[in-house]
């Protein structure tokens, strides 16, 4: 169910899940009685109110929106969900793209955010503007986790396209295993969380690559273009 899950402060707990949770994308052909199960599995598993569970509706934008100024139940087209109260559970969906979860370092009590980074989504801003909306109700000491994602020896990518990414980011500029041009995702998120002041707490869990596309407990869009998603995780207790 779980790839790696903590208690990051009492009552706080960041996870990301594996494939052993299913499928919990409702976009990418599967039945959806089947995804709403898996969903429901899920929130028991993380000790949640059924339904309680927020899921975005991706986009692939640098949009970041405040979960508790939609209504109940809204399904919010953004890539970033920030929960100003951090009582609010959170989840983002990848197979390929980097999840990242925020949590404001006060406690239970600080906010939290989920976001959706693909290529796109870095070279616009999303991680800046999520931070600076943190930021902007008062979040403090942000933490965040870069969750399992491509690798740059993996993401092979046109020379052109290598270039336009690495004049933006250039921690994004890689090689792939095959020595062709790549980018390397996870590490540009890392850049530019750093770059902004926010602390990038290590996920691993033991020997299991976090490489979305070599760890066949994952799902990747590389892999399969049939692939599942696995979902990155915030919740207060
Ligand atoms: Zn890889």
């Amino acid at each position: 169910m779980f790839f790696w899950r903590q208690e990051i402060g009492p009552g706080r707990w960041v996870a990301f899940t594996n494939s052993g949770a299913g499928n919990l994308a409702l976009h990418v052909g599967d039945k959806p009685a089947s995804v709403l199960r898996r969903r429901r599995e899920l929130e028991a598993a993380m000790g949640i109110d059924e339904g309680s569970l927020r899921f975005m509706h991706q986009t692939h934008s640098a949009t970041a929106e405040i979960v508790e100024d939609a209504a109940a139940g809204e399904l919010i087209s953004a890539d970033a969900l920030v929960s100003v109260s951090g009582a609010t559970p959170l989840a983002v969906m990848v197979a390929d793209c980097v999840p990242v979860v925020l949590s404001a370092g006060d406690g239970a009590e600080g906010a939290t955010a989920v976001v959706h980074a693909g290529r796109q989504g870095i070279l616009d801003g999303v991680i800046a503007n999520t931070v600076e909306l943190l930021r902007s109700r008062n979040a403090r000491n942000l933490v965040a986790w870069i969750g399992p994602a491509i690798c740059g020896d993996c993401y092979e990518v046109p020379e052109e396209m290598r270039r336009e990414v690495a004049a933006v980011v250039p921690a994004a500029s890689a090689t792939t295993r095959w020595a062709t041009p790549g980018l390397d995702l996870p590490q540009a998120v890392r850049a530019q969380l750093e770059a902004l002041g926010v602390a990038v707490q290590q996920v691993s869990e033991g020997s299991s690559t976090l490489c979305t596309l070599e760890n066949g407990a994952l799902y990747s869009h590389r892999r399969s273009s049939a692939a599942g998603r696995i979902a990155g995780l915030v919740w207060t207790q």
